[in-house]
């Protein structure tokens, strides 16, 4: 077994530890850098003060074979990293012609003159290898691994400057000095309506003890993740590890439970226009107090136009009554958040868009509107089909946005569930499938 060779990042910016911008430098470097086989050991921030970041970066170079740091390498006097690196690195600073010579055609092409104190940012360590930027100014460049030192790479802070010129060094320099990274291979198993402590029961003695896998659970909003992970020498062996474990996951908790799986970035509206599409079937959508939020989430999915071609965001009771036809002795009697009124949303709006199937949703996202009888997060969904219709009551906790997003996860399942014949009566167990 390989073992990956360790990274540390740090972003410098006071704007950062100040908590004016998120460190989406931080988060798009790991990914990259655990695509690439790397063991990302610790993130870390400093302000832009010298001798905290020379703290952090002491800290940071202990303890890792690559280190990147981004930020600090432009022409204001707060940019200082290109000085505190080249003498952390203990090499002079020198005038990059070729670096320069880019700034001031980038200058040119705007039709203005360079100001002269530009120039300090073509000044790199000696002996590093410079990276051009042709999307700003700084220059980034690449320190080989010395004195015990790190391998490191400084980048501009700005992700449109850092990120092309972070993944040609990454081809053209930094990889070839790691040559034995392990494969890594993420497969992601999607499930919703289900508890995460019952997927977590099931799975305990898979969470460790294995080699070359892992086995992670992120739960959000009724929206679970069973991450993957396998290293291996190649491509070959850290996929076998996958599938491997894959086959132990699914034979304890059934293919049924699973809405999609494979890529990480996908939720139960992607799962459902697939099977939509692969039925050659149509959905209309009857939203209250999700806002329009699943014709959203279904619209994002490419390919939605085939099957979706309608919904109605009725958020009033007299929207609900004009154009979908809620009786009114329901939305008088029992109310709008009820049974009767999502069962009377999901049929209408079927019918007029004279689709195969509807979902509606009418809830309490709260803050306030919430009652002893229907306190916040109370949310019935309607599904219709050519073979009648359902609801399904749901008690979600959190705040407006959770119980939206809660909605959403659990409508997407529910008519997923209906469509493929499966146990929607409530939150499922897992089925063992032998
Ligand atoms: P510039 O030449 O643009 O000054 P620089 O290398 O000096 O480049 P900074 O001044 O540190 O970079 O940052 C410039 C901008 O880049 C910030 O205002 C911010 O928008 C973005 N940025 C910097 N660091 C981060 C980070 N860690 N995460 C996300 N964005 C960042
Ligand atoms: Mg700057």
């Amino acid at each position: 077994m390989t073992t990956a060779p360790r990274a540390r990042i740090l972003s410098t910016g006071s704007e950062i530890v100040q908590g004016l911008y998120p460190d989406t430098n931080a988060q798009t470097l790991s990914r990259i850098l655990f695509e690439k086989g790397f063991r990302v050991t610790g993130h870390s921030a400093a302000p832009d003060e010298p001798l905290l970041i020379e703290k952090a970066l002491e800290t940071a170079m202990r303890a890792c074979d690559l280190l990147v740091v981004t930020g600090g390498l432009g022409p204001t006097v707060d940019d200082v990293n290109r000085d505190i690196l080249a003498s952390l690195w203990d090499r002079p600073l020198e005038l990059n012609h070729r670096a320069e010579e880019m700034m001031r055609q980038r200058f040119a092409r705007r039709g203005i003159e360079m100001p002269e104190g530009n120039v300090v940012q073509a000044m790199l360590p000696a002996g590093c290898v410079p990276l051009l930027n042709h999307w700003g100014t700084a220059p980034g460049f690449v320190l080989p691994p010395e004195h015990g030192h790190p391998v490191l790479v400084a980048l501009p802070g700005p992700p449109p400057e850092w990120q092309p010129m972070l993944d040609a060094a990454l081809e053209d320099v930094i990889l070839d000095l790691f040559p034995n990274r392990p494969v890594r291979t993420v497969h992601t198993l999607h499930v919703a309506m289900t508890p995460e402590s019952l997927i977590n029961e099931q799975l305990a003695d898979l969470f460790s003890g294995r080699e070359g896998v892992e086995l992670t659970l992120l739960a959000r909003r009724g929206h679970i993740r069973i991450r993957l992970i396998a290293e291996g020498v190649d491509a070959a062996e850290a996929e076998g590890r996958v599938a491997e474990l894959r086959a132990e996951v699914v034979r304890r908790l059934g293919a049924n439970l699973f809405f999609a799986e494979g890529p990480e970035d996908i939720n139960g509206a992607h799962a459902l226009v697939d099977l939509l599409r692969s039925r050659g079937q149509t959905i209309a959508l009857a939203e209250s107090c999700t806002g329009g939020a699943i014709a959203r989430a279904v619209t994002d999915v490419p390919g939605s136009s085939e099957v979706f071609h309608a919904g109605w965001v009725t958020y009033s009771n007299a929207a609900k009554a004009r154009d979908l036809g809620v009786p009114e002795e329901i939305l008088a009697t029992q109310g709008a958040v009820s049974e009767a009124a999502v069962r009377s949303m999901a049929e209408r709006a079927r019918d007029i868009a004279a689709a195969d199937w509807a979902v509606s949703v009418s809830g309490v996202a709260g803050p306030s509107g919430g009652t002893k009888e229907k306190p916040v997060g109370t949310v019935w969904i309607g599904t219709a089909g050519e073979d009648g219709t359902e609801a399904n009551h749901s008690q979600f906790s959190g705040d407006r946005i959770a119980v939206r997003e809660w909605s959403v996860n659990q409508a997407a399942e529910l008519i997923r569930r209906r469509m493929c014949g499966l146990d929607r009566t409530a939150l499922i167990r897992p089925e063992r499938t032998g």
